[in-house]
């Protein structure tokens, strides 16, 4: 008689073999060919090919941005909707440097194998591909219009080093960019006619320096001046900042942009500027972990003999932040290798296709589908889940 081995990590490591080969040829080809936020056409081919190829159905998003896709397979049977988040976004010059190759192909290879024990209990798993998460994050749109409305519970894993972390915190944040107008004159000739915009930025910058010293560790201001002219003999008539504020609550972060709204209005005032104020980018929420389901994902990391799991002291934010305020959501991290090495460097890109890299893939994904197989299985840890998500809307 064939015994029920489904919750064993032996049993999925068997199927994971089965995928093992398409995944990591997935996760080379994006490593060699990363593309910028928004602009993912390959990344998002390639990844539903492998998705149709074994049996999920592409379904429209009621989303306006092309580089966006929700993959999907359903079982006869109703039960848990269970989405893993991919992403496929590069960075600027140095390609991969987040990770964001691996960290889609995670998700699919979770997606890939929770799909047969979808068969067996019931319900669907969605691997929705959001686009942008460096800048313009499209969970941020996708939360707004609903798409996890009918989603139970939504996950990610994202790449680190040293060890796996549990799903923690971020920032809620606001990419705020400031752009002074004055007057140009001749920089030696008649400056007294001119209104100088970059001394009004030199000013914003140096009383930003100045509230950052006055502010709790609650709360993050960076920024840069990116535009201070044209020529050293014009009084420069246009200069722009672009700054990102950060807080732990969304409450917080209302005020600090308040405060540095302030400093912008006053700044202008004294220099006899006219400041605009804009969004550059999408404004993130803080993410909320739920807890009951992060405890679920670390014990199924333990069950794989991980017994180091850390805490994650990282300060930035993410759109999946957004998702956690609509959907019980966790993004925990995997490590690519056991040394420290920083995200956003071009040694973290090429950590990403080093076999070591797989290890800690293959602990998540497992962690990842032992999740969704308790999910699916045992109604009243959702129940458990929502419970804990309702009661943190409060
Ligand atoms: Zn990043
Ligand atoms: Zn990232």
């Amino acid at each position: 008689m064939k015994k029920e081995h489904e919750n064993n990590p032996e049993e999925i490591k068997n199927r994971y073999m089965i995928y093992e080969n398409d995944l990591k040829t997935l996760n080379n080809f994006l490593y060699h060919n990363p593309e910028l936020g928004n602009e993912e056409y390959k990344a998002k081919e390639k990844h539903l090919e492998l998705l149709i190829k074994n049996n999920f159905i592409e379904e429209k998003v009621n989303i306006e941005n092309k580089t966006a896709y929700l993959a999907k397979y359903s079982s006869k049977n109703k039960g848990p909707v269970i989405c893993y988040m991919a992403e496929y976004d590069a960075l600027p010059e140095i390609g991969h440097g987040c990770g964001h190759n691996i960290l889609g192909v995670t998700s699919i290879g979770a997606g890939l194998i929770l799909k047969d024990y979808v068969d067996k209990y019931g319900g669907t798993v969605i691997v929705l591909g959001t686009p942008a998460e460096e800048t313009n994050g499209c969970k941020v749109d996708m939360a707004k219009v609903g798409i996890f409305d009918n989603i139970d519970v939504a996950m990610i894993s994202h790449p680190t080093s040293k060890g796996h972390y549990s799903s923690g915190t971020s920032q809620a944040m606001e990419a705020l960019e400031f752009k002074f107008i004055g007057k140009t004159a001749h920089g030696a000739g008649n400056p007294s006619d001119g209104i100088n915009a970059l001394d009004a930025a030199v000013n914003f910058y140096v009383a930003m320096n100045s509230l950052k010293t006055q502010i709790t560790s609650e709360g993050s201001i960076c920024g840069i001046i990116s535009n201070g002219g044209v020529a050293a003999n014009i009084i420069p008539d246009v200069s722009v900042l672009n700054y990102y504020v950060r807080a732990n609550t969304v409450e917080y972060l209302q005020e600090l942009v308040k405060e540095v709204k302030k400093c912008a209005e006053g700044i202008a005032m004294a220099t006899g500027t006219k400041v605009e104020i804009n969004n550059y980018e999408y404004s993130f929420k803080n993410l909320v972990s739920n807890e009951y389901l992060s405890e679920i994902y670390k014990k199924n990391l333990i069950l794989q003999g991980i017994n180091e799991i850390f805490i994650p002291k990282s300060k930035g934010s993410t759109d999946t932040g957004d998702v956690s305020h609509v959907c019980p959501s966790i993004h925990p991290s995997f490590p690519l290798t056991k040394s420290n090495i920083s995200g956003h460097t071009v040694e973290f890109a090429e950590a990403t296709i080093k076999e070591e890299a797989y290890e800690g893939m293959k602990e998540s994904i497992f962690a990842l589908v032992l999740t969704g197989i308790e999910i699916l299985k045992n109604e009243k840890i959702l129940i458990k889940i929502k419970e804990e998500f309702i009661k943190n809307k409060k």
